[in-house]
């Protein structure tokens, strides 16, 4: 197992432009980069990449994720693998601890950020997340927060978590853990949020712990939180639930 720390410094030293550019030839357009999907055939560019956000979109194939994703999806790698690769090319060392209790949520903790991330950027979608953005715009909220907040929308027929879990070959049981999907007995997955507004909770160390949503109309529960989880305990995570509510207060 490799520490949470230890990710965030590969991810935060890795250059995912440097990285992507060995298997796809990238040219510049406004803040991302474009470039033919390597995930699809395609003769016009939907392959884009965002050095600021250390993220990748097709929206082609909707394929998307951070530089491991990338890695883990071209080459087949596991996630251990693609961290391991990156660690290499920049001359990380990565110290051996099997068994620190800190790694034990590791992959929770993964799931909440491609959740956030694929959240976020269905709030960016140019039809699907519109009446949200206009929503936010007409509470005076504006791009900037919404970016430093990581504001997501979550889509009203449902955000196809089960998919986008099973495309990074993440375990769907874990967004069950964290309260993102629910199961009846003996039925099908459904996601817990849909048409809301979506406000990731952060842990002191800018780890996404939880979601908020909000409805956008009338609906009820005008709220509705993750319930506790193995991440998430509402009563000793008050620095998350702070910063969120500075967001939701913008929102109202
Ligand atoms: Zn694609």
């Amino acid at each position: 197992m490799i520490s949470q720390e230890k990710i965030s410094e590969i991810r935060d030293r890795a250059s995912i432009v440097e990285i992507i550019s060995d298997y796809v030839a990238l040219k510049k357009a406004g803040r991302n980069y474009i470039g033919l999907c390597p995930f699809h055939g395609e003769k016009t560019p939907s392959f884009t990449v965002s050095a600021e956000k250390g993220i990748f979109h097709c929206f082609g194939c909707q394929t998307g994720g951070n530089v491991f994703n990338f890695l883990m999806k071209h080459d087949h790698l596991s996630f251990p693998e693609a961290v391991e690769r990156i660690a290499k090319r920049y001359g990380i060392v990565i110290p051996r601890d099997a068994h620190s209790p800190a790694n034990a949520n590791e992959s929770l903790y993964r799931v909440n950020e491609l959740v956030a991330a694929h959240y976020h950027r269905l709030l960016g979608h140019p039809s699907a997340g519109k009446r949200a953005r206009d929503y936010l715009i007409s509470r005076g909220i504006t791009e900037e927060s919404a970016e430093r907040f990581l504001l997501g929308f979550a889509l009203a027929g449902g955000s196809g978590l089960v998919r986008l879990l099973k495309n990074e070959k993440m375990a769907v049981h874990d967004a069950v853990r964290l309260g993102l999907l629910d199961e009846r007995s003996g039925r099908a997955l459904y996601e817990k949020f849909f048409a809301r507004l979506m406000f990731p909770i952060f842990n002191a160390a800018g780890k996404v712990i939880a979601f908020g949503g909000r409805v956008l109309d009338g609906g009820v529960p005008k709220y509705l939180n993750c319930r506790e989880t193995p991440l998430f305990h509402k009563g000793s995570t008050l620095y998350g639930l702070h910063q969120a509510k500075e967001a939701i207060r913008k929102a109202d």
